[in-house]
């Protein structure tokens, strides 16, 4: 049986024999065409002077290796005007003069190397049957020429580190492309400018707040929008309310954490009244079973018990007696004073009226059992040796500025945030301030955006809070693109994306992070998809070719 191979080596050659033997796969080749152009000249000439093989190795079949020995032939050029007497023909798409590997292998090891390195790339390689040393498959990368990259019109920038704490250099991500776009090795204003000078179609440049980009975005592309990552912005105020409630935090630590009941000292027994309930429910449901058995209808059975016909209706679909749903119990409204009464309790103070009065007067709006039953819990621990204390989760800042930040709260959340806010003026502006922040970063309605931004800076430049009132200062100074980024669609999740990616590809590299090599391994990886559309890789021959059949 003879197999047509035509199709699985490249055009110009035309396959000798195939040897299998233990290394691999050897097809021999020649190549075709009466003669060859001289590369000085461009004469054609047919005269031979001798021939040579070349061996080059090529992507690998069924798991071996495959190596490619052409029988290439030396021409005497015979234009007599040449300085070139003897050449060597050229293997045009099949391999560069004097390569050691066809093309499309080397697109294959580029590949490889782009997205694994040199030594995983090289081990990825050798057990896929193309053996190559990790020094020659970053060779490999170094030769290749760099991406073509498009002058991008939205462009995020953010800065990396090179050596944590040491050195940082600047990452660019084209926004509309999804792509890196470029990498600094510093991140200076005037680098960062002359790029952009290069790249004269950028027209938004989302970054980080103020500082260098901003400066070289005026300097290298003065009529580009410049925003403000608005998520960053919300980051930033988060801490600034964050340290205004450390000042407060003892007074914070008067709240339970939502979800925290408080001490666990006894609640009023409810025990005799659900069993009460249940036993209602089941008398019911034994009567409207018994009643619609002797064929009554169920409007004739709702007004015998004085029920709704949907309650007679849904107990006569049930198997068996409904149960009690159950309902958990939210948190004492005790609970926000619990901590006073603790601290009175520990001033020598066992008087539960005098106490009652006492958190009335903090603004405590439950009756004076619960207040007793606490009273008897710390008597009781206290003559059984247990020290009464504070175990229970308090509210922390930490906390705090989480719960404020919350797309949604649920009851408990709502009850503790309402807790903080009644604690103090200050604390009270500040998680409003950081609330309607929020809301803002949140809202999509542009021009009632830019009128919120300058109310909430008003209020908050006037809140009283030094913190704050810093914050507003430098947002201020920024405004235009804090405006920005508050209505336009950009921001930096992308770049940080990238950022990440890029940390990834550094540290596979170990020691061997060279700049130039980290940014090619960085730029030419930026989407698996776009590699393959700008070089596709035919695994054996090219697509047009015949499919391989049996002649
Ligand atoms: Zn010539």
């Amino acid at each position: 049986m003879d197999w047509e191979l035509r199709s699985l080596v490249p055009d110009g050659l035309r396959i000798g024999a195939i040897i299998t033997g233990e290394g691999g796969v050897s097809i021999e080749a020649t190549t075709t065409g009466d003669g060859a152009p001289c590369p000085e000249c461009g004469c054609t000439s047919r005269s031979v002077h001798r021939h040579r093989e070349r061996a080059l190795s090529d992507l690998p079949c069924m798991g071996r290796p495959v190596r490619l020995l052409v029988r290439v032939r030396h021409f005497r050029c015979l234009s007599p005007l040449c300085p070139r007497k003897v050449f060597c023909e050229r293997l045009g798409g099949v391999a560069a003069p004097r390569a050691r590997r066809t093309d499309r292998q080397g697109r294959v090891l580029l590949a490889i190397a782009h997205e694994s390195g040199g030594e995983a790339g090289a081990r990825l390689a050798r057990d896929s049957g193309m053996p190559i040393s990790p020094d020659t498959l970053l060779r490999i990368i170094r030769r290749s020429a760099s991406p073509d990259v498009s002058n991008p019109v939205a462009l995020g920038v953010d800065d990396w580190a090179l050596r944590k704490g040491r050195t940082y250099g600047t990452i660019m991500v084209d926004l509309h492309r999804h792509r890196p776009v470029g990498l600094l090795p510093d991140r200076s204003a005037g680098s960062f400018a002359e790029w952009l000078v290069a790249h004269p179609d950028v027209r938004i440049i989302s970054r980080d707040r103020g500082g260098e980009y901003a400066e070289g975005g005026r300097l290298g592309a003065p009529r580009a929008v410049q925003v403000a990552d608005r998520f960053h912005l919300l980051k930033n105020l988060g801490e600034v309310v964050e340290r205004i409630m450390r000042r407060h935090a003892d007074r914070l630590a008067r709240v339970p954490a939502p979800g925290c009941q408080g001490m666990p000292w006894p609640r009023r027994d409810r025990a005799a009244s659900r069993e009460r309930t249940r036993s209602e429910m089941r008398d019911r449901y034994e009567s409207i079973q018994e009643l619609s058995r002797r064929g009554m209808s169920k409007s004739a059975i709702a007004r015998a018990l004085g029920v709704h016909r949907h309650t007679v209706q849904k107990y006569m679909a049930l198997e068996t007696a409904p149960q009690r749903r159950h309902r958990t119990r939210g948190r004492s409204i005790l609970a926000t004073h619990e901590a006073y009464i603790l601290e009175r309790w520990r001033q020598g103070c066992r008087n539960a009226m005098q106490l009652w009065r006492e958190v009335t007067a903090r603004g405590y709006r439950g009756g004076y059992g619960s207040v007793a039953r606490l009273v008897a819990h710390l008597r009781a621990s206290e003559n059984t040796g247990c020290r009464p204390s504070q175990p229970w989760p308090r509210l922390t800042p930490e906390r705090s500025v989480g719960l404020l930040l919350a797309h949604e709260r649920d009851k408990q959340e709502q009850a503790s945030i309402d807790d903080l806010k009644a604690l103090h003026p200050e604390l009270c502006e500040s998680a409003a301030a950081l609330e309607g922040f929020a809301r803002l970063v949140r809202s999509e309605e542009g021009e009632e955006t830019e009128r919120g931004l300058h109310r909430w800076m008003a209020a908050a430049g006037g809140s009283g809070a030094p913190e704050l009132e810093a914050f507003v200062v430098k947002l201020r100074q920024d405004v235009g693109a804090v405006l920005a980024g508050l209505t336009l669609p950009y921001s930096q999740g992308q770049v940080e994306g990238q950022v990440n990616r890029l940390k990834l590809i550094k540290r596979q590299m170990f020691g061997r992070a060279n700049f130039d090599l980290l940014r090619e391994r960085f730029l030419n990886t930026g989407g698996a998809s776009r590699r393959a559309r700008d070089h596709p890789v035919p695994i054996f021959g090219s697509t047009e070719s015949a499919p391989v059949g049996i002649s």
